[in-house]
């Protein structure tokens, strides 16, 4: 079948990694990599093992200490600006293993990895910009305030955009000086691999600053936080995952940053600009098939539109087209797992049970497709103020719709979760936009606009989505420590 420029049956299955005593340590069992299309193999890899990780934060340690890697912010740009332009001169090769793995839409695929490069390449240029500053303290004395790598930091990420979650951890913790051990989701190991062979073959990237260990999170996951000498872990995933490895990391008062789950309200006033927030309600809750944690899988509706937006919602709903992600004309693409897959199906029947249908798509027809892992979007209201279809993360094509009567309302409807990731506000009024983002309390607050990220602005979570920031210059600042060296200069101490 050929599906635009890619055939979908001609792929050369790989065995990845080649180089288990290098830069990705792997001793463990084989386990094979597949496709959420058609559940084909698309890599054989193999695991690593609790030694791998400890073998990884000693080579980490030894790199610090013996390389000129921390305290070279020029050499730190140059490694990264090399790994982006290499990301960005295997854009295809890596977009298409990012769909065929992940399953998403090869035309997303081709955004991750782009937005992958240009988030290398900004913190490349922070890389020389790591700055402290310098206070005078009196007449004799001063004090310089340093901002010093943390040391070995473990990054471990989760499945959905593979690239971009990794690189916004690993090029910031990378730009400040320390090592990375990288732990991904075990759904995507072969694109993690591609793309980190690239920066790991930089004959300038001193061996052991980069090492990527695979397998099951519950084992060398579990080993790398756990690990008395790992510094810091920079976590994204599950807000439940988030809990455990914070509380496994307290142990020893290891830090961590958390980037975790949310249920973010996209709030539509009536006075928008109704056909830009019909575009940007349907990006919000489907983008990904929902499997995006700042999805806006809360759509809350001002009366005044509510029933006529509805309408124009459900024909473009039942308008979605679901199919091979590697097709041009496809507009959703399978779920990432036969697990995922039947989760949201559970979460859409207790939709049916406790609520009122306003819309579903259709799956696929293609019998060659009968085995994916597709699960049509759905759109339901009236759904009761306690149900897991509206107060838990699906992460899946599933919307959940309310209406409010006032801005009072919108607020408090929006206030009423466990989470703090996103917020959508449509409207016209600008003072509005202000109150109203002012009152939520989310990481990102999206005005007539959503799902726009970019390196230069931070992101994370208020309440159970997270600790700490990522992206920007927060992002950098995340994987440093701060030393006060105070110099005093008077001839005697008293
Ligand atoms: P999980 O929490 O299941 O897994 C995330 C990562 O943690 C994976 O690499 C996983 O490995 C690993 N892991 C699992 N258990 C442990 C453990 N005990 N110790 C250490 N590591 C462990 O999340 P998903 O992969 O299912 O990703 C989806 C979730 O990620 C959603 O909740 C979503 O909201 C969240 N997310 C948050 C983002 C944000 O910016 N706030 C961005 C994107 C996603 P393995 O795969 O082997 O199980």
């Amino acid at each position: 079948m050929t599906v635009g420029t890619v055939e979908r049956a001609a792929w050369a299955v790989p065995r990845l990694p080649g180089d288990p005593d290098g830069f990705c340590l792997t001793h463990g069992e084989e386990f094979e990599s597949l496709d959420p299309t058609d559940g084909s193999v698309v890599a054989v890899l193999r695991s690593s093992t609790r030694d791998d990780v400890d073998v990884a934060v000693q080579r980490a340690q030894h790199a610090l200490r013996t390389s000129a890697w921390r305290n070279s912010g020029p050499l730190r740009a140059r490694v990264l600006l090399r790994f982006a332009a290499g990301v960005r001169r295997d854009v295809d090769r890596l977009a298409e293993l990012l769909t065929r793995e992940q399953g998403k839409l090869l035309r997303e695929a081709r955004t991750e990895v782009l937005q992958t490069a240009e988030m290398v390449e900004f913190y490349a240029g922070l890389a020389r910009a790591v700055y402290g500053r310098s206070v005078a303290l009196g007449d004799n004395a001063h004090g310089v305030v340093l901002r010093e790598p943390i040391g070995v930091v473990g990054v471990i990420t989760p499945w959905n955009w593979p690239l971009v979650l990794l690189v916004r951890s690993l090029a910031p913790a990378l730009a400040a000086g320390n090592a990375v051990i990288a732990k991904p989701a075990s759904l995507t190991p072969a694109i993690t691999v591609a793309a980190l062979t690239l920066l790991a073959e930089d004959p300038d990237l001193p061996p052991g600053i980069l090492s990527l260990i695979l397998g099951p999170g519950a084992v060398v996951g579990d080993a790398l936080v756990g690990h008395p000498e790992v510094g810091m872990i920079a976590f994204t995933g599950e807000t439940s995952t988030g809990i455990s490895v914070m509380k496994r990391a307290a142990n020893d008062l290891r830090k961590v940053s958390l980037e975790l789950g949310g249920k973010s309200p996209n709030i539509v006033f009536a006075d928008a600009n109704l056909d830009k927030a019909l575009e940007g309600a349907l990006n919000a809750a489907f983008a990904t098939g929902g499997q995006i944690c700042t999805a806006g899988s809360r759509l809350l509706l001002d009366d005044a539109i509510h029933d006529r937006f509805l309408d124009a919602l459900a024909a473009r709903v039942r308008a979605i087209r679901l199919g091979d992600p590697l097709r041009p004309d496809t507009m959703m693409a399978p779920l990432v797992s036969p697990n995922q897959q039947r989760t949201v199906r559970e979460y859409a029947d207790l939709g049916r049970q406790q609520g009122t249908l306003v819309a579903e798509g259709s799956l696929p027809q293609d019998p060659l497709l009968a085995g994916g892992c597709f699960v049509a979007p759905v759109v339901f209201r009236d759904l009761p103020s306690d149900s897991r279809v509206l107060r838990e993360e699906i992460f899946g094509p599933v919307l959940a719709v309310q209406r409010f009567a006032d801005e009072d309302e919108a607020i408090m409807l929006a206030a009423d979760t466990q989470f703090g990731l996103a917020a959508g506000i449509w409207t016209s009024n600008l003072d509005r936009a202000w109150r109203v983002g002012r009152a939520v309390e989310a990481g990102t607050v999206w005005i007539n606009t959503y799902h726009h990220f970019y390196s230069e602005t931070e992101v994370g979570g208020f309440r159970q989505s997270g600790v700490g920031r990522q992206q920007g210059l927060d992002g950098l600042i995340e994987f440093t420590e701060t030393k006060h060296l105070n110099f005093d200069h008077s001839p005697t101490l008293w």
